[in-house]
């Protein structure tokens, strides 16, 4: 008997004739998510078998495949030859001595001397006959004991199956780049656009030395935890500092987060068209702040020239955005408090409905080409 880890995906099927590109980028995945630890991995029917592995690599491999995106479900199983007692000795090891359960059984060898419907009565009898606190419930069991007889003499005997993150593996949906903050929201949009399968690779601002060394371990901190999900490879940053000193000099006070998001923006799209990136994301919420009303956002895309500004959590009350972080482990970090650059030089009263014929009389005082071209002197690359 060995420990088998059956892997369930769910969206995959949708995809018809490319199933077998989406499988190939999962596996690759699983494959990076599980390195260091040795296994052997099989598709069959649909699922993903990792087999051939130390009994005691089990726990840590469900936790690290918990953040591969594609992931359905999983289960530890037992592998057993396919007679009863067999299946009832790993039966024994998956079930709960206590509560109400059922045995759901799968027959996949159809020559297999027993129906389905036998072979879960058969084993929920023998059960109940060691395990005297059990009862059967079919209807709304607590656990349910899973049995797959399968065609090459084997029968696979598990638990309760432990979720995954669900989506879309990651790679399968293009490449973007992602706007990130030391703050809660930005690696909380990442994650969400890592989910349906794309690719996300981080660019970040800093106004060193007005911001110091912290705030960015505290970015790559973030983008660590990240990359555990989304396969991030590059930290980008590039120093608004010189940017922001210029405005401070030359434009109106309550226009600095305005026309700073605005080179924010133009120097993110083209260092994603450089780096082949194909949408931008931010993790912009409608009316969170001052710079993300409507008007803001207008101000800060109209400088986007030729690709998408995906914000996935435009509708989300910061709330649900907590609990995200939350879950995706990256709260804790973004509470820290360090300073983000747009606090150094921040107004008292930041425009909220700044006018587009406004921010462009202001930003007429400023070598706005020149400035970008600075900027990116500065870049710095951090690959995972
Ligand atoms: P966050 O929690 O992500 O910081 P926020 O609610 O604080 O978001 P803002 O500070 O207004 O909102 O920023 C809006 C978005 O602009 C951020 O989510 C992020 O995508 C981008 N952004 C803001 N500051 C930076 C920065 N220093 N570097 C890169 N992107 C940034
Ligand atoms: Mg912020």
């Amino acid at each position: 008997m060995r420990k088998v880890i059956i892997i369930r995906y769910g969206e995959l099927f949708l995809k018809g004739k490319n199933r077998n590109y989406f499988e190939t980028i999962f596996a690759n995945n699983i494959k990076t998510a599980l390195e260091g630890i040795e296994y052997t991995l099989v598709k069959r029917g649909g699922r993903i078998y990792l087999r051939d592995f130390d009994d005691m690599d089990a726990e840590e491999m469900v936790e690290r495949l918990k953040k591969v995106f594609g992931l359905h479900s999983m289960s530890v199983a037992f592998e057993t030859a396919n007679d009863m007692s067999s299946i009832f000795e790993a039966a024994k090891l998956v079930c709960k001595e206590e509560g109400t359960f059922k045995v759901e059984a799968h027959r996949g060898d159809k020559r297999y001397p027993k129906t389905s419907v036998e072979v879960a009565k058969e084993l929920g009898g023998m059960l109940l006959s060691v395990y005297r606190k059990l009862k059967v419930d079919v209807h709304t069991p607590s656990f349910t004991v899973g049995v797959d007889i399968r065609e090459d003499g084997t029968a696979l005997i598990f638990g309760e199956s432990t979720e995954g993150a669900g989506g879309m593996p990651v790679g399968t949906a293009g490449k973007g780049l992602l706007l990130i903050s030391g703050g809660i929201d930005s690696p909380v949009a990442g994650h969400m656009i890592a989910k349906r399968g794309m690719r996300v690779e981080c660019l970040h601002f800093h106004s060193y030395p007005y911001t110091n060394m912290q705030a960015k371990e505290k970015v790559v901190d973030l983008a660590t935890v990240l990359s555990g999900y989304s396969g991030v490879t590059q930290l980008y940053t590039v120093s608004v500092t010189h940017i922001q000193e210029e405005i401070h000099a030359k434009c109106r006070p309550d226009f600095m987060i305005t026309l700073l998001r605005r080179f924010m923006y133009r120097i993110a799209e083209r260092h994603a068209l450089r780096i082949g990136a194909q949408c931008l994301i931010t993790g912009e919420s409608l009316g969170q702040v001052a710079s993300q009303t409507i008007e803001g956002m207008t101000s800060s895309n109209s400088v986007v020239e030729k690709l998408p500004v995906l914000r996935p959590l435009v509708g989300f009350d910061k709330n649900e955005i907590i609990d995200r972080a939350v879950k995706m482990g990256t709260y804790d970090i973004s509470i820290l408090p360090y300073e983000d650059c747009c606090t150094v030089f921040l107004p008292d009263f930041p425009a909220i409905r700044p006018k587009l014929k406004d921010i462009l009389a202001e930003e007429k005082k400023l070598d706005v080409e020149g400035l970008i071209e600075e900027a990116f002197t500065t870049l710095e690359k951090i690959t995972f």
